[in-house]
């Protein structure tokens, strides 16, 4: 059980995130009954190992790596904007279970403390590992960086590709969706808010 898992606050200097296990057993017996429930057929060689695969598959899809949110003083008192453009995204719809992939801008205006920037693309990994919705996933990682590292301003653009739009349903091949999260300076600002817009714009 995964969904809704919390990363529970480390240290003064970072935060570890930790998430609990998955029975993969009875997945492999879950999805085998959901193929058998759906007319397919598991006799063959190259299908006998379906559901297992889709057990392990899933399961890999809902287990981010732990991180711990390493963070430094602003001994420059660097007060500018920080962005990481184009960190690749992939996560699943909550309401089909089918992925969506894309990639997301996450940026912040430093207070006492900078972060290692690869954890940014750590953190959004961590709430895309799980079934999720493209605003909520969007609002989470803005407000865990507000609420860890306690920057002036953090903003999260997703711009992500649905296959439960694309594939199905609707069929829009091509349709993109953009959602956006302000916080702080980069909210209230009028020319924090302009750079970073122009900056996370397609
Ligand atoms: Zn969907």
């Amino acid at each position: 059980m995964l969904n809704g898992s919390t990363p529970s606050r480390g240290g003064r200097n970072g935060s570890a995130v930790h998430t609990p296990g998955i029975d993969l057993p009875a997945a492999e017996e879950a999805a085998r009954q959901f193929l058998d429930a759906l007319g397919i057929c598991l006799d063959s060689e190259s299908l006998r190992g379906t559901p297992g695969r889709m057990a392990r598959a899933f399961a890999e899809l809902f287990t981010p790596r732990s991180f711990e949110l390493t963070t430094f003083p602003n001994d420059e008192g660097y007060d500018e904007l920080v962005l990481v453009r184009d960190i690749p995204l992939r996560s699943v719809c909550e309401h089909h279970l089918l992925p969506f992939t894309g990639i997301a801008h996450v940026g912040y205006l430093p207070g006492p403390r900078i972060v290692g920037l690869s954890k940014l693309a750590r953190v959004v990994e961590h709430f895309a590992c799980r079934p999720q919705v493209q605003e909520r996933l969007t609002k989470q990682v803005a407000e865990w960086l507000q609420e860890h590292l306690r920057p002036r301003g953090v903003g999260v653009v997703i711009q992500a590709d649905h296959t439960c739009m694309t594939l199905r349903g609707a069929q829009s091949p091509g349709a993109r969706t953009i959602t956006s999260t302000l916080l702080g300076g980069l909210r209230d600002d009028a020319r924090s808010r302009a750079e970073f817009l122009a900056l996370t714009s397609p």
